[in-house]
């Protein structure tokens, strides 16, 4: 027997109804807010996530599924979705129409080679959005109301988190003030976090390591070195959050540590999955573009993970739906056909081969929780009827199947 590779796994049955539900919800609300969807490809040139998502990150040099094709290109399965996204922007030449936005919706398979633990996989799925040439803050507050919609209507309770990263005018002023902090105590910091100082020391701020926490707590806060255009950014975001009733607290270690993140930043967190879990997180990338050799184009984004919140997630009621068609007789079953054909325009149809007696239709039609059990028995048959049972009101009764 050949199984699924380790830290991969098939979605069937009850997982798959919980992934098509949450991602035509996500879609359904994505597009209230006018995102179009974007595919891109799975497989990418290995440079693109190396300097997107950073060389100092765990993910590009820990858990990036990256090889030599038959080609000898290095490429990498999409451990994220944003790199490709802003990659497709560019090349398409999006960014030259300076005076136009663009808003995209993704979702589909990422791969990360993590050591497999509860929870983790190597190929797991996310839906997000990138909002492309809105620089106003309005912005920010928007994607931040569309998530809340689609974990509303996921029936998922969360906390939100923002903080800001400041920008080119603030951040390299408070970077080089914790970079003197941590200097100072760095003998107490874990070994990473030693590494961090020098590579990316932002990203210290997010370390899990307790210790590495508890230094922190006396840390300069971004937060309270600002520039006036980052702060105004932050007072305004708070106070959409509070006019629209969405709860937030402020995270000032809710960092994403490369240099083309700006001002917001946010994380959506689950306390019904255990520990305080992140199930969406994003911000504001207003230099990743130019990173990427196109024109400077402010962007925000999105992406939450499908597996978290997969758990969690409220599944609506199933309602009885549609018909089963079934017959006692081997000569009736082809008339089933172009009934179920007709029925089809506009309801689910299942039809049974097998004749059998009307007990083991009743039953089949349960089983595939129809609305309604219609079955052509010898009567039915000879004088052109068929028998039905509605299953909800339980009524039962006989009609012409030209008018069925
Ligand atoms: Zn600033
Ligand atoms: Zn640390």
């Amino acid at each position: 027997m050949i199984n699924a590779l380790r830290g991969m796994k098939d979605l069937t049955f009850e997982e798959s109804q919980r992934f098509v539900h949450i991602v035509t919800t996500a879609i359904g609300i994505a597009k209230k807010y006018g995102y179009n969807y974007i595919e891109t490809p799975i497989l990418e040139e290995t440079k693109l996530f190396k300097r997107s998502v950073g060389e100092s990150s765990d993910i590009v040099g820990k858990e990036m599924y990256q090889f030599e094709d038959k080609g000898g290109n290095d490429v990498c399965m999409r451990p994220e979705g944003t790199a490709g996204v802003v990659r497709a922007f560019v090349q398409a030449k999006l960014d030259r129409r300076q005076n136009e936005k663009f808003k995209f919706y993704y979702y589909g398979p990422m791969f990360r080679y993590e050591r497999p633990q509860k929870g983790r996989l190597r190929e797991f799925h996310q839906f997000g959005c990138e909002s492309f040439g809105e620089a106003s803050v309005y912005e920010d507050f928007t994607i931040i109301q569309m998530i809340g919609d689609i974990f509303s209507a996921l029936g998922i309770g969360y906390k939100l988190e923002i903080n800001s990263l400041g920008c080119t005018e603030c951040m390299p002023t408070y970077r080089q003030n914790l970079v003197n902090f941590l200097t100072e105590c760095q003998d107490d910091l874990c070994e990473d976090c030693n590494r961090r100082i020098s590579t990316n020391p932002i990203r210290v701020l997010d370390c899990k390591n307790e210790k590495c926490q508890s230094l922190l707590t006396d840390s300069p806060k971004l937060i309270d070195n600002l520039c006036d255009s980052c702060d105004n950014d932050m007072k305004k975001l708070t106070q959409l959050l509070e006019t629209a009733n969405i709860d937030y607290t402020i995270n000032t270690n809710l960092v994403r540590g490369l240099d083309y993140y700006n001002k917001t930043a946010f994380e959506f967190v689950s306390s019904e999955i255990g520990a305080q879990s992140a199930i969406a997180g994003g911000g504001r990338y207003d230099k990743l573009v130019e990173f990427l050799d196109g024109k400077a184009t402010p962007a925000v984004g999105f992406a939450l993970g499908i597996e978290r919140i997969m758990g969690i997630v409220k599944m609506p009621e199933v309602n009885r739906e549609g018909y089963y068609l079934g017959a006692m007789d081997q000569e009736a079953i082809d008339a089933l056909f172009p009934l179920a054909s007709k029925k089809r325009l506009t309801n689910k149809v299942e039809v049974e081969y097998e004749p059998k007696k009307l007990k083991a239709h009743l039953k089949g039609a349960d089983r595939v929780n129809a609305r309604y059990c219609a079955v052509i028995g010898e009567d039915e048959l000879k004088n052109g009827t068929i028998w039905v049972k509605d299953l909800v009101e339980k009524e039962e009764y006989t009609i012409s199947q030209s008018v069925f």
